[in-house]
């Protein structure tokens, strides 16, 4: 009986049209990292849609109406859970699909109807809700650790000021050279910047949103917003892309009202300040690199050209661009919360990242998240070709 019930609940207007649009041309397959890896048409864009276009018509369409909602098979919903939590979210299907169905935001919504039915999520990303409730953090790491084991002795943070630093869960516990980067960069400038002590500075929600797990949401939100806003915070400055996607898109609406400090990206603040003259970058680096574009970065939020401004603004530099690079990067397989399920797929993404870097005749390959940088970290381990992996702003922080 439960499976009668409508499928359309967590979808807005304009997501159940996107459904219905879709032709089904399948343009969309050519880019899906997931379908590349797997090789499996069940976890690809067109047949998610098939599929859950299928699940609405059941319920919702016009038979139903007429004769009443008809049952949808257990074995196809569970088939559909897995395909939709396998995809890493990263959006390629979406940028390249030619009605424009916004697949970034639609995957993770289809996964919080999943969750509704009880069938959603998969394996370890159940426990993200209990291990943020118990440490503030998907990791279920201290709050005590978030900070101390990279913060550099030499930086101060100020009590109060217009600009805040987020280090977010994943820079702080799985990518500290990143933070560490971050910070000494943002010393460098010379502007007073805050931050939350470390058992305020809570998870940004962005693990539960995007696996469908919505209910611990407002809490944390509210306890963020409250407290930068007690703190005078004007501009709150992130290392994570997922951070900034969540609380550009979705946090207002969360809140409730209109936030009282604009969120920008390290590399946006940086470029800034590179601009102006508050940073100059004097050292030298005769190196040719090659930057990835986050997927929540570059088609989540649009930051695409600011990373590659200040890498540009290093003297000595060559700056190379994968094949896909920008709105059309691909994704390096650590995305979505997939990569806590779907290990070897992340592998497999984050091998391909490496081996194209590899090929270009790059000398490091540069990142700007904290996930990318774990995973193809860990992607890269017993692989046959290698390179130097450098975050951007750990880069940057090396170079002043
Ligand atoms: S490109 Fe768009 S319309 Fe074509 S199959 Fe993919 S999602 Fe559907
Ligand atoms: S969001 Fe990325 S991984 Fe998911 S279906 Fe689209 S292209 Fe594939």
């Amino acid at each position: 009986m439960k499976n009668k019930r409508s499928f359309t609940t967590e979808l807005s207007a304009h997501q159940i049209l996107e459904i219905d649009a879709c032709t089904q041309c399948g343009e969309c397959l050519k880019h899906c990292p997931v379908q590349d890896v797997t090789g499996n048409p069940a976890v690809s864009p067109p047949e998610k849609i098939r599929m859950f276009r299928e699940f609405i018509r059941a319920t919702d369409g016009l038979k139903a109406r007429l004769f009443g909602p008809a049952e949808v098979d257990q074995k196809l919903l569970q088939d559909f859970t897995k395909a939709v939590y396998e995809c890493t979210t990263c959006g390629a299907c979406g940028q390249n699909c030619p009605v424009g169905i916004f697949t970034q935001r639609l995957w993770p919504m289809l996964r919080k109807e999943m969750v509704k039915r009880g069938l959603g999520p998969i394996g370890a990303q159940a426990e993200t809700p209990a291990a943020i409730k118990n440490s503030g953090n998907p990791y279920n790491k201290p709050a005590g650790e978030r900070y101390k084991p990279w913060f550099p002795e030499q930086v101060k943070v100020a009590d109060r000021s217009d600009i805040a630093y987020y280090a977010g869960c994943t820079g702080a516990y799985e990518a500290q050279p990143m933070v560490k980067g971050d910070v000494l960069v943002l010393n460098a400038i010379g502007e007073p910047f805050t931050m939350l002590p470390p058992e305020e500075e809570v998870c940004c929600g962005f693990p539960l949103f995007i696996t469908g797990q919505h209910d611990l949401l407002k809490d944390l939100v509210t306890r963020l917003v409250k407290g930068y806003k007690a703190k005078g915070v004007r501009k709150l400055v992130c290392s994570c892309p997922c951070c900034v996607n969540i609380m550009t898109r979705d946090w207002p609406a969360i809140y409730g009202e209109a936030l009282p400090f604009k969120i920008r990206h390290i590399t946006q603040h940086v470029s800034e300040a590179i601009k102006n003259g508050k940073l100059q970058l004097r050292n030298k680096l005769s190196e040719s690199v090659i930057y990835h574009d986050p997927c929540y970065l570059s088609r989540g939020v649009g930051v695409i050209e600011e990373p590659r401004e200040v890498l540009r603004s290093i003297p000595g530099i060559t700056v190379l661009e994968f094949e896909r690079h920008g709105l059309n990067s691909r994704c390096c397989g650590s995305g979505g919360a997939a990569r806590k399920v779907y290990h070897e797929n992340a592998i497999a993404m984050g091998r391909q990242t490496i081996d194209e870097a590899v090929a270009k005749k790059a000398d490091r390959l540069i990142l700007a998240c904290p996930a990318c940088y774990a995973k193809v970290n860990e992607a890269m381990q017993g692989h046959k070709n290698q390179i130097r992996i450098t975050d951007i702003m750990e880069l940057v922080s090396g170079l002043i």
